[in-house]
C-alpha cells in the first residue's frame, strides 16, 4: 500500500494521565503495533506524555489527517499484566474516573517516568512444590539438574543464577531444563528486602469455630466466593487468615492481605512473617519510591507470596493470585477519600471474582452492606462468636454524664475505676476522638469564641504550645492571654480533648506512666510504633488515645477502657455516623481483656436511653446492626439504595451552588423520565466553608445500579462540555461512604 493513504495506519487508542474521562487516538505503524496495556510516549499538547495502549483500532472518529503519531513503544507486553489492566480499566468506570490517571497511580514512579521495565534486583529461581514428588532416580540420568537442584535446595530453595553458575559448570541450561520440567520456577525481582524468618511453630491450637470456618474456606480456594468472618473482637480471626494464607500458598498461590491504615503495625507483619514462613512484600502509603518499586517487583514477579498492604495495594500485580483477605472490612480507610474514590474493599471483591478466587471479608463489625449480603446468600457467612484462648468479652457500662459531674471530662466514676486498675499492676486506656486541649475557647465578657478564619469552625486550643489550630484547614495561630473583642482575661475553654484528659490524670495519679497517642504525638516516622511497642511491652500504665489505638492493636495488659464522651456521633447530619461511632466503641472495647484477666468498659454518655446502647451492652452486633438497617430501609438509605455525590467548591459564596442547581437541571433532562433514579436538590455541605472555599452537594439516588451508571455517564459528558464548569472544582464520588 502507498505511504500516506489512510489504510497504511492503524490507531492506538491511548490511556493519557489527564484529568479527562476519554481515551486519545494516536496513529501507529501496522507493522509494530503495540500491544494492550504497553507503556507509549505520545506527544500532548506541547509536552510528551507517557500513556498506556488501550485499544487498537483501525479507524477513528477524529480526522486522521490531525492525529498525531506515536513517538515511541516502551513495552513489549502489558506493563501491569492483562488481568490488572482490566482491573484497572473497570474501577475507572465504575467511578467515572479518567483511566488514564487510574492506570498511572497503579505504575511505580519509575515506570510512570518511563524508565525500562526491569526489577532492581535480578531473577530468583525457587524450587516448587513438585520437588518433593520426584524421586532423585529420575534425575539420574541428568547428574548436572541434580547438581544444581541440590544447591538450590542447599540454598533454602531459592538462589539466583550468577550464585548456581558460580558453582555448576553447565547451569544455564540445566537450569532452564529443570524450569521446563516445573520444578524450578522463576521468580522476578529477587526477594524482597526482608526475608522470610523461618516458620516459626504452628500457633495455638485453632477451636471448633476457628476450624469450621479455616475448613469452609480453603474448601472455597479455586473459585470465586465472598466468605464474611464474623468473629468478635480477639475471636481468632487473624489465626484463621494465617491458615488460609498457608493453604493457599501450598497450592502455589499468593496471598494478598489488606489491612486498615492504621491497623498495618510492625507487630501485625512479623506475625505474618514469622507464622507464614514466605518473603512478604509490605504496602503502604508511607514507602519511599524504591521501597515501592521493591515491593511492586517481588508481588509482580511472584517473589512475594504475600503481600500484605493497605488500601492502595488492592492494585498490587499479583500473577498467581489465590487469595484475598480484607481485615476490618467495615473500616472506612478503605475508600479513598479524594481524586480516585474508589474502595478497595469493592474493588477486591471485583478482582476476586475475575481472577476466580475467594475473598474474605473479616470484622468484628462488618458493614451493613456486608450483613445484608451475607443474609441474603449472596456471601457465606462464618461467625466466631467467642474470644479465642480463656480471654472473655468485657463488661460494659453506661455512666449518665447527666447524673455525674465530669471536670475536664472525666467522672469520679471513671476516675476511680482506674485508680482500681492503677493498684492491680493492669493497664487502662482512656479513649477520647479529639485531639488538642480544649474544642472551644470563649470570653465570660462578650461572648467572643475563637473562629476559623477561613472554615465554619472554631479553633481548638493546644495549651502546651499555647495555640489554636484548625483541625480542617491546618490553620495555627498564638492562643491569645487577652479577648481580642473585649480586652478581658476571663477566657474559658470548654470541652475536653487528649491534652486536657492527659493533664488531669497526671495531676491525679502523679506516679502512674501515661502514654499520649494521636496524630500531634505520632507525626515523626516511626513515632507511632515506637509508642505501640512501649504499650505492648507494659511500660505504660494509662493510655490516652483517639481511634489511633482503637483497632488492630492487641495489650494484653489492658483490662479497662474508658470512653470520655461519644455523644458528637449520636446526632450528626451524616447518616452513617452512628453505625461508625458504634463499630468504633466495639472495637475500642475490644482492647480490654485480651489477656489473662477479665475486662471492664465504662461509657460516659448524656445519653443513655440512646436505643443503639442495648445491643451494644449485650454484645449483640446483629442487634445493633438490625437496628440501624432499619432505618437504613426507612430513609431508603444504602444498602437500600446506590448512591453518588456530587461535590462543588469554588472560593465565590454561591457558586459551587449555582452550578449545582445547574447540574440538577441538567440531570433531570438527562433522565428524562427513566424510572430507578432521583436527582436530588442541591444543599450546602454541612460545613460550608472549608480552608476558604464554599462548598456545596447534590445526591443522587438510585434504586437500582444498573440504571445508575448509564445515567452518571451521560450526565458527566454533559457537564463536561458546560462552559463554566472548568471554573470551579467539582467531583463525583460513587457510594460516598462520608456525606459531606
Ligand atoms: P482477632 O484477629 O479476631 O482480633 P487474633 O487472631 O489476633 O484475633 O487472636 C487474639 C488473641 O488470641 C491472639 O493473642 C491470638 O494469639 C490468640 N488466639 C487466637 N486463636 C487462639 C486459639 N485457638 N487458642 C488460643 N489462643 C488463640
Ligand atoms: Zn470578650
Ligand atoms: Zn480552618
Amino acid at each position: 500500500m502507498p505511504a500516506g493513504s489512510p489504510h497504511a495506519e492503524s490507531i492506538a487508542r491511548v490511556a493519557v494521565p489527564v484529568p479527562v474521562r476519554r481515551l486519545f487516538d494516536y496513529l501507529c505503524d501496522p507493522a509494530a503495533l503495540p500491544a494492550r496495556g504497553a507503556r507509549v510516549v505520545v506527544p500532548f499538547g506541547r509536552h510528551t506524555l507517557i500513556g498506556i495502549v488501550l485499544e487498537i483500532a483501525a479507524t477513528s472518529s477524529h480526522p486522521t489527517a490531525r492525529l498525531k503519531r506515536v513517538a515511541r513503544v516502551l513495552d513489549d507486553e502489558a506493563v501491569l499484566g492483562e488481568p490488572l489492566t482490566a482491573l484497572l480499566e473497570w474501577s475507572a468506570r465504575y467511578y467515572h474516573y479518567p483511566v488514564g490517571e487510574v492506570l498511572h497511580a497503579a505504575l511505580p514512579a519509575a515506570a510512570r517516568r518511563g524508565a525500562p521495565l526491569a526489577p532492581s534486583t535480578p531473577a530468583v529461581y525457587r524450587v516448587t512444590e513438585r520437588v518433593e514428588r520426584c524421586a532423585a532416580a529420575e534425575l539420574k540420568r541428568a547428574p548436572v539438574q541434580y547438581e544444581v537442584l541440590r544447591l538450590v535446595v542447599g540454598r533454602g530453595g531459592v538462589a539466583r543464577l550468577a550464585d548456581i553458575a558460580g558453582e555448576v559448570g553447565g547451569a544455564r541450561r540445566a537450569v532452564a531444563a529443570l524450569v521446563s520440567k516445573g520444578w524450578l520456577r522463576r521468580e522476578e525481582g529477587g526477594p524482597p528486602a526482608a526475608p522470610a524468618a523461618a516458620a516459626s511453630g504452628p500457633g495455638p491450637v485453632l477451636s471448633q469455630d476457628q476450624q469450621r470456618a479455616r475448613q469452609q474456606i480453603i474448601d472455597a480456594l479455586g473459585h470465586f466466593q465472598v466468605l464474611v468472618l464474623h468473629g468478635v473482637t480477639g475471636s481468632g480471626k487473624t489465626e484463621v487468615y494465617l491458615h488460609v494464607v498457608k493453604a493457599a500458598l501450598q497450592r502455589g498461590g499468593q496471598a494478598l492481605v489488606l489491612v486498615p491504615e492504621i491497623a498495618l503495625t510492625p507487630q501485625l507483619v512479623a506475625r505474618f512473617r514469622q507464622r507464614v514462613g514466605v518473603s512478604i512484600a509490605v504496602m503502604h502509603s508511607g514507602l519511599s519510591d524504591r521501597e515501592r518499586h521493591d515491593a511492586w517487583w517481588a508481588a509482580r514477579g511472584g517473589a512475594a507470596a504475600v503481600v500484605l498492604g493497605t488500601r492502595s495495594a488492592v492494585f498490587a500485580p499479583m500473577p498467581r493470585l489465590g487469595v484475598i483477605i480484607i481485615d476490618e472490612e467495615h473500616d472506612a480507610s478503605y475508600k479513598q477519600q479524594e481524586g480516585f474514590r474508589y474502595h478497595a474493599r469493592d474493588i477486591a471483591i471485583m478482582r476476586a471474582r475475575r481472577a476466580e478466587v475467594p475473598v474474605i471479608l473479616g470484622s468484628a463489625t462488618p458493614s451493613l452492606e456486608t450483613l445484608v449480603h451475607a443474609d441474603s446468600g449472596r456471601y457465606r457467612l462464618l461467625e466466631l462468636p467467642s474470644r479465642a484462648g480463656r480471654a472473655a468479652l468485657p463488661r460494659v457500662t453506661l455512666l449518665d454524664l447527666r447524673r455525674l459531674p465530669a471536670p475536664d471530662g472525666l467522672s469520679p466514676v471513671l476516675l476511680d475505676a482506674v485508680e482500681r486498675c492503677l493498684g492491680r499492676g493492669e493497664q487502662c486506656l482512656i479513649f477520647i476522638n479529639r485531639r488538642g486541649f480544649a474544642p472551644v475557647v470563649m470570653c465570660a465578657g462578650c461572648g467572643w469564641q475563637a473562629q476559623c478564619r477561613r472554615c465554619d469552625a472554631r479553633l481548638t486550643l493546644h495549651k502546651r504550645s499555647a495555640r489554636l489550630r484548625c483541625h480542617h484547614c491546618g490553620a495555627d495561630l498564638p492562643a491569645p492571654k487577652q479577648c481580642p473583642g473585649c480586652g478581658s482575661d476571663a477566657l474559658y475553654r470548654v470541652g475536653t480533648g487528649t491534652q486536657r484528659v492527659e493533664e488531669a490524670l497526671a495531676k491525679r495519679f502523679p506516679k502512674a506512666r501515661l502514654v499520649r497517642v494521636d496524630r500531634d504525638t505520632t507525626s515523626g516516622r516511626g513515632q507511632l510504633e515506637a509508642q505501640l511497642n512501649d504499650i505492648a511491652e507494659g511500660s505504660a500504665d494509662i493510655l490516652i488515645g483517639t481511634q489511633m489505638l482503637s483497632k488492630g492493636h492487641d495489650f494484653p495488659g489492658l483490662t479497662l477502657v474508658g470512653i470520655v464522651n461519644v455523644d458528637q456521633g449520636l446526632y450528626s447530619l451524616d447518616f452513617r455516623a452512628p453505625e461508625r461511632l458504634f463499630q468504633q466503641l466495639v472495637q475500642v472495647a475490644g482492647r480490654a481483656g485480651r489477656g489473662q484477666r477479665a475486662g471492664h468498659v465504662l461509657v460516659q454518655t448524656l445519653h443513655p436511653e440512646n436505643p443503639y446502647f442495648e445491643p451494644i451492652v449485650r454484645h449483640d452486633y446483629r442487634g445493633l446492626a438490625a437496628l440501624a438497617l432499619q432505618e437504613r430501609r426507612q430513609a431508603h438509605y444504602p444498602p437500600f439504595s446506590h448512591l453518588a455525590l456530587l461535590r462543588a467548591d469554588s472560593s465565590r459564596a454561591e457558586e459551587a451552588l449555582a452550578f449545582l442547581r445547574e447540574a440538577r437541571s441538567c440531570g433531570r433532562r438527562v433522565l428524562d423520565g427513566r424510572p430507578g433514579v432521583a436527582v436530588m436538590d442541591p444543599v450546602p455541605s454541612p460545613m460550608e466553608r472549608r480552608a476558604g472555599r464554599y462548598r456545596a452537594q447534590l445526591l443522587v439516588v438510585a434504586q437500582r445500579r444498573q440504571a445508575l451508571h448509564p445515567f452518571l455517564d451521560e450526565w458527566l459528558d454533559e457537564l463536561d462540555a458546560r462552559p463554566g464548569s472548568r471554573r470551579l472544582r467539582w467531583s463525583l464520588d460513587v457510594d460516598p461512604l462520608e456525606m459531606y
